[in-house]
């Protein structure tokens, strides 16, 4: 019999998987991996650190097993990842797995969107900042233009990886002038633009107060140009607040981690690349999966002899503390 689904101290079931697959990225979006961090000189995980796709898959299919449906999988860049669409295929053949996707910075998504909807994955989400060059250029960090990611979207639409979620984070001081016009762009498509807080992951990204734009403010200037009435939320643990184009043209969503945290109702956990649960963006530390999984013990395994504590039920057992994880 498969172990019961644990709740945590909150009462909130662990619905939602994300997987790191990679700590590597052809961007520097400075809000994440700031070019003077992650230089030349910045050292990377090994091959031999990362979970294998053999390993994720068997740690995915233990969480599914404690009551996980949707895995999304994240990076770094995930579409940086040698032989990606076979783990997507491996991840798809997971019975229980109802919902699989995909966060990614579009810009080798043109090339793979095909081969990863054929692999079987359902729909993805795709960062972009700015349509404007020279505002995006500064916050992927390398210079890049709009066009190739435009082409990578227009690519998963076609391939149906629908439906599509522009993922925007919003500085002060850097993109709120992007706001409207990237709205305007998605409006009417299908497509779901969805504005998140500019947060603070780590100490690394020159965070302060003073950067965040409330999505209070982001939904007010959308709303002054192109009147907007909430929607109903969709699902318990539904990061985003939906806002419908009172002209039935479409929705849009704002991640308001900053000015009002939903950890009451997060039902995500996340395993990093080498292989760590964690069970908040901003906890410290984790719980080792790698090692007893690569040791053969049981206590990864969460054989139903096993009389310890075993890791995955302990640690989502444990949640309680708050978490504003978007990624
Ligand atoms: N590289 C992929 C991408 O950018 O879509 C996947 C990984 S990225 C870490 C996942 C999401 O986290 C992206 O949508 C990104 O914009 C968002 N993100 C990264 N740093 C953030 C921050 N400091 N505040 C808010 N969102 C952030
Ligand atoms: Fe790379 Fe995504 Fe982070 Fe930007 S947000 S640096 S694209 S991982």
């Amino acid at each position: 019999m498969p172990p019961a689904a644990p709740l945590d101290q909150l009462g909130r079931p662990m619905r939602d998987l994300r997987i790191s697959v990679t700590d590597r990225c052809n961007f520097r979006c400075p809000y994440c991996m700031p070019a003077e961090i992650y230089g030349e000189k910045y050292e990377f995980l090994a091959r031999p650190e990362l979970l294998s796709f053999e390993e994720i898959e068997r740690l995915a299919r233990l969480f599914v097993e404690l009551g996980v449906e949707k895995i999304r999988i994240t990076g770094g860049e995930p579409l940086l990842r040698h032989g990606f669409p076979r783990l997507v295929e491996q991840l798809k053949a997971i019975e229980g797995v109802h919902d699989l996707t995909l966060t990614t910075n579009g810009w080798l998504l043109e090339k793979h969107a095909k081969f990863l909807a054929e692999a079987g994955l359902d729909r993805v989400t795709v960062s972009l900042d700015s349509l404007d060059d020279e505002v995006f250029g500064r916050m992927n960090g390398r210079g890049f233009d709009v066009s190739r990611v435009l082409e990578g979207i227009d690519a998963a639409d076609a391939a149906g990886l629908r439906p599509i979620k522009i993922n925007c984070v919003v500085e002060r001081g850097c993109n709120e002038a992007s706001i409207v016009p990237l709205a305007e762009r998605f409006k009417g498509t299908g497509h779901i633009v969805r504005f998140i807080e500019f947060m603070d992951v780590g100490t690394l990204n020159d965070w302060n107060l003073a950067k965040v734009v409330p999505a209070a403010e982001i939904v007010e200037r959308l709303h002054s140009v192109h009147p907007l009435r909430p929607a109903d939320r969709r699902y318990r643990g539904e990061v985003a607040q939906r806002w419908e184009y009172e002209d039935g043209s479409g929705e849009i969503g704002v991640i308001a981690s900053v000015s009002a945290p939903f950890c009451g109702d997060c039902t995500r956990a996340r395993l990093t690349i080498e292989g760590r649960l964690v069970t908040c963006l901003f906890a410290a530390g984790g719980v080792d999966l790698r090692g007893p999984l690569r040791a053969g013990e049981s206590a990864a395994t969460a054989t139903p002899r096993n009389a310890r504590p075993r890791p995955i039920q302990r640690a989502a057992r444990r949640r309680g503390r708050g978490s504003r994880c978007t990624r």
